[in-house]
């Protein structure tokens, strides 16, 4: 297993595994990895003969100085993690200015309405961040294949977007979404949270399962309404949304679903200071 801080030794490196004929893959973390992460590394690790890994938080996608400050960062920790789980990886841990240089601004894309939805509306800019670092991360690497969790789906088809937009020749793999025991899904910002909130927070899987286990059985809004009502009524949390959406459009429905349509739930909500999100196929 390899360090490497700089774009430059990364592609020289690179270059020598491409001219062998290797399989690269990529794998793309803000670190503070947890299972999820080891998930997507592991099946990279099956499916290329080298995988990239890189750990960079990267600011341009956080609307709020006060979030990208508090983002739990644990670089040694990470690589102790790496290095005891895994033989042939390049972590690649720039620092922000080898990325940007002195510009630290998100370029602009066009993803339509995927990105006007959701987290792109919760979060202005955020996906011109994830597309701009993506973009850079992808030209440097140049992966055959880069993996990314179902846990953060709407960036999922936002990444598919991209790379269709760049013309980029890079397979991207959606993996499911990993959980603690509770159901909460496995995120770094669950670090931040209590053992109160931690338990708290299964609210979220909760809902999403309550309206799986409905979903063919209750009126939508009454689904709905109903998880609505279950988070206006717990004072622990502020939800930000519960949608059901198409699950390629992610057009939201709020009367009746159409038949042989795919369907998802996807949540986010606050609990103190930390903001969570999951999302669950429905059929
Ligand atoms: P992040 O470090 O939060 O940017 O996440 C890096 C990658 O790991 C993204 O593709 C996430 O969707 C994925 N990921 C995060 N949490 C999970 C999880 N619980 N299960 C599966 N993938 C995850």
């Amino acid at each position: 297993m390899e360090t490497i801080h700089f774009k430059n030794e990364l592609t020289t490196h690179l270059e020598t595994r491409r001219e062998k004929g290797e399989i690269i893959g990529f794998v793309p973390t803000m670190g503070a990895l947890h299972e999820g992460h080891l998930s997507l590394i592991t099946k990279a690790t099956k499916n290329a003969d080298l995988v990239v890994v890189s750990i960079f938080v990267n600011p341009t996608q956080f609307d709020k100085p006060s979030d990208l400050e508090n983002y739990p960062k644990r670089i040694e920790n990470d690589l102790a993690i790496l290095r005891q789980k895994f033989k042939d990886l390049l972590i690649f841990v720039p620092q922000t200015a080898e990325i940007y240089g002195k510009d630290l601004k998100a370029e602009k894309f066009d993803f339509g309405e995927l990105a006007t939805k959701m987290e792109g509306r919760s979060r202005t800019g955020h996906f011109d961040g994830v597309g701009t670092i993506l973009k850079k991360l992808f030209k440097i690497i140049q992966p055959d294949t880069a993996y990314f969790g179902e846990k953060d789906y709407q960036q999922l088809l936002i990444v598919r977007k991209l790379v269709t937009i760049l013309g980029l020749p890079v397979k991207i793999v959606g993996c499911p979404i990993r959980r603690e025991e509770n159901g909460l899904a496995k995120s770094s910002r669950n670090k931040r949270l209590s053992a109160a909130q931690r338990k708290e927070a299964a609210l979220l899987y909760k809902s999403l399962k309550n309206a799986q286990n409905n979903f063919n059985q209750k009126p939508l809004p009454i689904i709905i309404e109903d998880i609505k009502m279950k988070f206006d009524s717990n004072p622990c949390f502020k939800l930000d949304y519960f949608e059901i959406a198409e699950a390629t459009s992610l057009s939201p429905i709020t009367t009746s679903a159409t038949k042989h349509k795919k369907y998802r739930a996807f949540i986010a909500a606050r609990i103190g200071e930390v903001r969570l999100i999951d999302n669950m196929a429905l059929n």
